[in-house]
């Protein structure tokens, strides 16, 4: 009994609290067992296209974190380097390993066949391998009739408390935290990043449920309010930081205090609406992690097929809006925003990617791996699926083309958001910050702004790009092929959920 080492493998669930294999460790070392936490930087993670430093800083942040914590209660954290399977065997023969716990992944081809990887080599080597859900996707899943029910139980189990004590062998080297140079990655610079952690995330969300959140409806669409409305726990769940279901719990219980004389006079109503939304949004996370689950190459292939060689590359076209020089000043600003500060809010997000995929006609592999890189908060099932929902290429979803220029009217009237993010437009008077190429040359002169030289003229025509793209995919929709399959995606992807819900299939 005594011998028996459990190695924990950590990807994306780098939290203590409602950690299932930490919670079923924890009660063996109780009856003397021993344990390892092990995190592997593997090359086919971070040298991936969609990987960015930002996600080494933050997931360095959870890491030290992790390993105090663990330290904390007598356990100890490895931080290795390699191809998973090697690195494991090393493990094993070192200190003789005989069970390996992990949360399932629900990632890529890439990470899913890393799994079967360990998974057969665990087999072979007699080492006792368990994995288990950390959320609401359900994986073998045959049909997604009822798929909402068995997400509410889910998040009705009770939330696991961090084990009171662990063991770990004694270990010598316990490895090091990486930088980007130690990795081969290219540094950059940030601003206003969020920090990774356990801690940091059960700040940032009851900062969220009990003050901030009362502006989420309301504010969450304008880029000038939602960096604070927002509950901006979205990398604390990619990352694993916190459980979905933590996040849910703690919201529900919360909304279930709101009551007169509990919130400041005249709120209760908003902080209702505010709360049940967030709580809607949890379940919309799983919903569309579960859709790569059930198909795991959405990061490459058309979920509608009849939408295959639909567009091109330009690389150009491609760069400039990377960088934020499309001419179009809330597109510019929203694309140099995220570069900067790894998180946009939904509208934006959605906003950026419509604009790459209709006025531009890119193609969404490439412009996807941009916005990959630029969000902290990467997380391939929901990112993939709502690339694809922008790009007219679902089969099923209505196809909403965003207005950059409408967006900037609405979203920032007064051009604060854009103003700071694309200072070469800080003089231009508001009346033009929409479009400043309308400006008179006078006018351009007096704001220091000339059209061509000091900021961009529109990479493409709003009308004339908005009106060929609604025609060519209008042009694929009816083909009666095309419509018979979106009956298929539906079936396969469509969510269930009562009209109500509607807007997250
Ligand atoms: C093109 C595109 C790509 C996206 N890529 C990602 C991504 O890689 N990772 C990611 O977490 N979200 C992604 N989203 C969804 C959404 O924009 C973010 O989840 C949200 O902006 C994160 O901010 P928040 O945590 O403050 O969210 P809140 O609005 O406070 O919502 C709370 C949580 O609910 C979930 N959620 C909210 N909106 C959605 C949504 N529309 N779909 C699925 N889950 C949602 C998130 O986990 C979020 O943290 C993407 C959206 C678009 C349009």
């Amino acid at each position: 009994m005594d011998d028996e080492v459990h190695l924990v493998w950590l990807k994306r669930d780098l939290r203590l609290r409602d950690h299932r294999c930490f919670h079923e460790v924890g009660r063996r070392c109780a009856m003397g067992h021993k344990m390892l936490a092990v995190y592997v930087y593997e090359p086919i993670v971070y040298q991936a296209p969609e990987f960015d430093v930002s996600h080494l800083y933050f997931l360095n942040e959870c890491l030290l974190e992790l390993r105090e914590g663990l330290r904390r209660l007598g356990g100890e954290l490895l931080i290795l380097r390699g191809e998973v399977v090697r690195v494991f065997e090393q493990v094993r023969r070192h200190f003789g390993v005989t069970h390996l716990w992990a949360h399932e992944e629900n990632g890529n081809a890439t990470t899913f066949d890393r799994d079967l990887k360990v998974a057969a080599w665990a087999r072979e080597q007699g080492v006792l391998f368990q994995e288990f859900p950390q959320n609401g996707v359900i994986r073998r899943l045959s049909d997604r009739d009822g798929w909402a029910e068995r997400w509410n139980r889910r998040m009705q189990q009770d939330v696991m408390q961090i084990p009171a004590l662990m063991h770990s062998p004694e270990v010598r080297h316990t490895g090091d935290i990486l930088d980007a140079a130690a990795l081969g990655l290219v540094d950059r610079e940030m601003v206003e990043r969020q920090v990774g952690g356990e801690d940091e995330a059960h700040e940032v969300l009851e900062s969220f449920l009990y003050h901030r959140g009362t502006r989420y409806r309301s504010e969450m669409s304008s880029p000038v309010t939602a960096y604070d409305a927002c509950s901006r726990l979205s990398p604390y769940l990619s990352f694993g930081c916190i459980s979905v279901k933590e996040a849910y719990r703690i919201g529900r219980a919360r909304l279930s205090q709101i009551k007169v004389g509990e919130v400041p006079l005249g709120t209760v109503t908003v902080w209702k609406q505010s709360l049940r939304s967030y709580l809607s949004r949890l379940r919309w996370h799983c919903h569309f992690m579960q859709k790569m689950e059930d198909q795991v190459d959405i990061d490459c292939v058309n979920i509608a097929r009849a939408y295959d060689g639909l567009r091109g590359e330009n690389q150009e076209m491609l760069e400039r809006w990377a960088e934020g020089r499309t001419g179009y000043p809330m597109v510019d600003a929203c694309m140099r925003a995220v570069k900067a500060t790894g998180w946009l809010n939904f509208r934006m997000r959605a906003m950026v990617m419509s604009f790459a995929s209709y006025h531009l006609w890119l193609d969404w592999r490439e412009t996807g791996l941009v916005l990959a890189r630029y969000f902290v908060d990467y997380e391939p099932g929901i990112h993939w699926s709502q690339v694809q929902m922008q790009s007219g290429t679902t089969g099923i979803n209505s196809v909403r083309v965003y207005s950059p220029i409408k967006q900037a009217v609405d979203q920032d009237p007064e051009g604060v958001f854009i103003k700071k993010w694309v200072p070469e437009l800080a003089e231009v008077p508001v009346a033009y910050i929409a479009q400043p190429e309308l400006m008179p040359a006078m006018e351009q002169t007096f704001s220091q702004c000339l059209i061509g030289e000091d900021y961009p003229r529109p990479i493409v025509d709003h009308q004339l790009a908005y009106r060929d793209a609604q025609r060519r995919i209008r042009a694929i929709r009816t083909i009666p092929e095309a419509r018979v399959e979106a009956q298929q995606v539906y079936q396969k992807h469509g969510s269930r959920s009562s009209r109500r819900h509607k807007r997250s299939s």
